[in-house]
């Protein structure tokens, strides 16, 4: 048997088990290499747990490479997938430097990501449930609610800041909405203008039953148990419009709010769609042994992909749910497939029947259905608690958790907001003599403007026949031609001198041309004024991403 290389993109449930099954029954000369955006593999049942500050973030993390000895970890932001050539494209490190991989099977396991684009004011004022950052946010605003509605003179303000409102009757929304009265209940005792009864939470599903991952009888039996914690649960209602002091639901009534999280609205993530395969329902279409329909090597699982079920007697066709426990039963099907594929054996059927189902609802209480059982309250929870602790990759990992379980039900839980450490939408940076701030072929990070010092430009000019040769100064700026599409730089930028430059960040320089037409104008006339039309527009950088056939 001859050397392969599988390449995963995404470690999340569906690419690390994928990793991690394939690591354990391939040939040992095979190479397996999994790209995530992050070092770490995300819990994410556990992310209300850290919003709620049950337990602490790290630990609802594994680094990759611990989880996953033997297999090539690389830390990478995937931007294209070049099928004809069987070659991945991703930007490495803080530089974002384009560079590529071959393969000769590809898994893409990228996930999902909430899409608020299709409710007004959703992006603006409403906080998700995906990842670290995410949970992060929400505990910080929760906290800062808190805070401010115990001090504040204003009872409509006070009103509001103790409304919270989660949209979508899924796990996670579920989930989140337990913890967070949780949390809120048990930090209750640290400000005393705050009452049990001022608290309204209200969990809003469009359809007519909530955790319809689970089966209709456990669903109810959760309806019920959040309802008599003081959940208010809307179904059939959704969401029109939100601002930052309120949410319009469907029947035209408005609920008077600071806090929204969005956990509905899932859709395929850039690349995904940038893969140049017909997407069914926002989801890579695969057959039943999880091959992506046209594409011979090429596999998919977990949320991103939407999967038949096998063995079916029904004649409409049923798809596998978007679940943890789903997606870690597809990456053993699908790394053995890909084992037999080479061997030309013949493929697995993806088939998984759970044995049971289990959501947590907050306050030390669950949701459970195993074996046709069905179970509620502690028990359901120490069930729970036992499964995840079990699923939880690497020992270290599962005694974190578990510790920070046994003194969550001991202690009293901190309030304490830790600041957000995001950078502001600018900061500077600082090159010595010599420095090379960007080489040709790399894509830009953000708008530069020199606040001292120079900085020398260059670029080819087969044209001219000689090279352009710009000295940018104090006040120049450098960055808005490639911005403007998502080029690569076509020439070289060093420092001349030590040089400080102010970087206004990549998305918000394009928020803010957007929005401001006059900058557009601006930067035409000076690239107009400043360049040959041989050099105008980013021409040859366009060609470049063309030229290596790259689907985005
Ligand atoms: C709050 C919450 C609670 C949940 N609770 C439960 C539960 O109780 N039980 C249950 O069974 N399921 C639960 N789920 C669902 C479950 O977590 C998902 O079904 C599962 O995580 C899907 O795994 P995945 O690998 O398909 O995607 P993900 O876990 O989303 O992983 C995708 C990975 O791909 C990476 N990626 C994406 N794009 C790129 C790119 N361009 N370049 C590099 N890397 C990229 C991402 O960084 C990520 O690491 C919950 C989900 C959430 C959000």
């Amino acid at each position: 048997m001859t050397m392969r290389r599988v390449v995963i993109i995404g470690g999340g449930f569906g690419g690390a088990f994928t990793a991690k099954y394939l690591n354990r029954y391939a040939p040992r000369d095979w190479e397996i290499e999994l790209i995530n955006s992050t070092n770490y593999f995300v819990f994410q049942p556990l992310l209300p747990e850290v919003a709620s500050g049950t337990i602490s973030a790290p630990d609802a993390v594994t680094p990759l490479r611990l989880m996953l000895p033997g297999v090539k970890v690389r830390m990478a932001e995937v931007i294209g997938v070049n099928r004809a050539e069987n070659e991945v494209h991703y930007l490495q490190g803080s530089k974002r430097i384009p560079l590529s991989v071959k393969y000769d099977d590809l898994v893409l396991a990228v996930g999902q990501q909430t899409n608020l684009s299709h409710t007004p004011g959703f992006q603006e004022h409403s906080l998700c449930m995906r990842n670290l950052a995410d949970a992060h946010q929400l505990r910080n605003h929760v906290i800062q609610c808190l805070e401010h509605a115990d001090v504040t003179e204003d009872p409509e303000l006070k009103s509001r800041l103790m409304t919270f409102v989660v949209a979508g009757g899924g796990f996670s929304g579920v989930e989140t909405a337990g913890e967070l009265v949780e949390m809120i209940h048990r930090t209750l005792k640290f400000y005393p203008n705050l009452q049990s009864e001022d608290i309204h939470t209200v969990l809003v599903q469009r359809g007519e039953r909530i955790l319809p991952e689970l089966t209709l009888r456990l669903g109810e039996y959760a309806r019920q148990k959040l309802s008599k914690r003081g959940i208010q649960i809307m179904l059939d209602t959704s969401i029109q419009s939100a601002t930052s002091t309120a949410v319009y639901l469907d029947d035209g009534t408005g609920i008077q709010t600071q806090t929204l999280v969005t956990t509905v609205g899932n859709g395929p993530r850039p690349i995904t769609e940038s893969l140049g395969i017909e997407l069914q329902n926002g989801k890579i279409p695969v057959d039943e042994f999880l091959q992506v329909i046209g594409n011979e090597r090429v596999w998919s699982l977990g949320d991103a992909a939407l999967i038949p079920l096998g063995h079916q007697n029904c004649s409409q066709t049923k798809y596998a749910p978007p679940t943890a426990q789903f997606a870690v039963q597809e990456a053993r099907c699908l790394a053995r497939n890909i084992i037999a594929a080479q061997q030309d054996k013949p493929l697995t059927m993806f088939s998984f029947k759970p044995k049971g189902s289990l959501a947590s609802i907050g306050n030390y209480k669950a949701v459970a259905e195993v074996f046709g059982i069905r179970l509620s309250g502690l028990l359901a929870w120490l069930l729970w608690r036992g499964l995840y602790i079990g699923m939880l990759p690497g020992f270290s990992t599962r005694l974190r958790v578990a510790l920070n379980w046994l003194f969550d039900y001991f202690l009293p839980r901190s309030i304490v907001q830790i600041a957000n450490n995001e950078r502001p939408a600018t900061y500077y940076r600082r090159y010595a003599p010599g420095d090379v701030v960007f080489r040709p072929g790399q894509l830009v990070d953000g708008f530069y403007t020199i606040v001292s010092g120079y900085l020398e430009s260059r670029i080819a000019d087969s044209a001219a026949g000689e090279d352009f040769v710009r000295l940018l100064g104090p006040g120049d700026h450098w960055g808005e031609r490639s911005l403007s599409g998502n080029f690569e730089t076509q020439g070289l930028l060093t420092a001349v001198e030590e040089t400080r430059v102010l970087i206004l960040k990549q998305a918000d320089f394009r928020n803010l041309r957007a929005a401001f037409p006059g900058l557009d104008e601006y930067f035409q006339r000076i690239s107009e004024k400043i360049y040959a039309p041989s050099l105008r527009s980013g021409s040859n950088s366009a060609r470049n991403s063309e030229s290596r056939g790259i689907q985005r």
